[in-house]
């Protein structure tokens, strides 16, 4: 499969974490996108929760979630997308996909990439798209969560600008700023951090006997 800008190109490694992708269709501009795919891949992999070779729900087709054709022209047609930028990086792909390296954006080089790959094939990220009916999903964007939020220290402690301690509040999870950063590891990089940092806090608190939170000065709340 590829994914296609509104002018038919692709524009970012399409096996990276979802982050980092989202990252680049933002930047880009590319919302929504078309994610591209062939009735081989619809055979062999599951795809949105749909089965390998399960029919497409009839209500993606109803919302325009989904279009299908018999050419590669036509589906550019339908879903508003030049007809020769598409061939062209279709045709490109192809190429790629039969020596096995995209140089282009270095998909099916890492093992994150590998990870939902097919090992069958000689890159398991790259496969040709040439069976008809060929199909295209458009695809949005949408949160699981957030970068910014509280900044808190080892203890799950929650800090001031300053740096300093906010005795007794603590935070983990979406509220709180990801260990990670700007970066996402992979599925489970936001729930994991959240009940690690979690336990620790408790841990703490429980250690601290809510000593800390005790002495604060009554009324004295404040935000990071
Ligand atoms: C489609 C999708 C798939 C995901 N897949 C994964 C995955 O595979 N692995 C993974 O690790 N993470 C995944 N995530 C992310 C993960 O689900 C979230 O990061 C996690 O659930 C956040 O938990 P939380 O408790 O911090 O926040 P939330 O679950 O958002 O909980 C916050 C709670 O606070 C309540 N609330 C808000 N405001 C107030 C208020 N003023 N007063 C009282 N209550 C309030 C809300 O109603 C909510 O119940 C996914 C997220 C989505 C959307």
């Amino acid at each position: 499969m590829v994914i296609v800008s509104t002018e038919g190109k692709r524009f970012t490694n399409e096996a990276a974490p979802y982050v980092n992708f989202v990252h680049d269709q933002l930047e880009g501009g590319h919302v929504p996108c078309w994610f591209v795919m062939d009735a081989k891949t619809r055979a062999r992999y599951p795809f949105a929760q749909i089965l390998p070779g399960a029919p497409i729900p009839k209500g993606f087709y109803d919302k325009g979630i989904v279009f299908k054709a018999d050419s590669l022209d036509e589906l550019a047609k339908k879903i508003d997308v030049p007809a020769d930028a598409l061939g062209e990086t279709v045709r490109t792909f192809n190429e790629y996909a039969r020596a096995g390296k995209d140089p282009e954006f270095g998909r099916g080089e890492s093992a994150y990439d590998h990870y939902y790959g097919d090992p069958n094939l000689k890159n398991p990220n790259l496969d040709v798209i040439e069976s008809a009916p060929y199909y295209a999903f458009r695809l949005e964007v949408g949160d699981l969560g957030t970068k910014g939020g509280l900044v808190c220290d080892e203890h799950s402690r929650v800090l001031r600008a300053d740096g300093s301690v906010i005795p007794g509040l603590y935070a983990t999870g979406n509220t709180s700023a990801s260990v990670m950063g700007n970066e996402y590891a992979g599925p489970g990089a936001t729930i994991g951090p959240s009940i690690v940092f979690g336990y620790i806090a408790v841990r703490h608190a429980a250690a601290e006997g809510g000593q800390e939170a005790a002495g604060a000065p009554a009324g004295k709340a404040e935000r990071a």
